[in-house]
């Protein structure tokens, strides 16, 4: 099925000049592995600026302005491998699962990122739901498996979520398996109440 949910252009712009910090390429690159409408339009950003770099006068451009953007390339181009054709959750580099609730289990993905920052898989089981959280900075998600619902609509596998600091939200899980997300998130999540914070501490995240 089609991804109903997509990144803004912000998001897919800054994805084809590799501007993300660490870890949150990673998170586009899988909705855009899934997406065909967002490859295009990645595609088309790719070509639009390399069009402005040719435009651009010599002199404004800082010196190394090539390497640096042969780096972001080479960065944006390592993210997902394109030429195995596993599914995204095989491929991740994940380390152990830590189980903090019955049915949930977070673990941490292996992949550079700043150390204020967390990359990591979820998965919340059959009916299940998280604790009611804030969020202090941005997150990025995308569905790997199975289905949730939150106050923005039902996301399923293949669709991108981006939350802002001020997104207070309890996703819950829908359909009859369990729920895998990719996150990306930035700072540390709010929870409220106890139960929440004893989970979430448990989960590191
Ligand atoms: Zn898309």
């Amino acid at each position: 099925m089609r991804p109903r949910h997509h990144p803004s252009a912000d998001i897919l712009a800054a994805y084809a000049a590799g501007t993300h910090d660490q870890g949150f390429g990673l998170v586009v690159g899988a909705h855009i592995e899934a997406c065909a409408e967002c490859r295009d339009r990645v595609g088309a950003f790719e070509a639009t600026s390399g069009a402005a770099l040719i435009d651009l006068p010599r002199a404004q451009l800082e010196s190394g302005a090539l390497a640096q953007t042969l780096a972001r390339l080479d960065q944006s181009r390592s993210e997902p491998d394109a030429m195995d054709a596993r599914p995204l959750l095989e491929r991740l580099p994940l380390e152990a699962k830590r189980w903090v609730a019955p049915g949930v289990w977070v673990a941490a993905v292996d992949t550079p990122h700043a150390s204020e920052n967390r990359v990591y898989v979820l998965s919340v089981g059959k009916g299940g739901l998280t604790a009611r959280h804030e969020h202090s900075g941005a997150e990025y998600c995308v569905v790997l498996k199975g289905a949730y619902r939150d106050e923005l609509g039902v996301f399923t596998a293949g669709d991108f979520a981006s939350a802002e600091s001020d997104l207070n939200h309890q996703p819950v899980v829908q359909g009859n398996e369990e729920c895998i997300c990719l996150f990306a998130t930035e700072g540390r999540l709010k929870p409220q109440g106890m139960i929440g914070r004893v989970a979430f501490a448990l989960a590191d995240v």
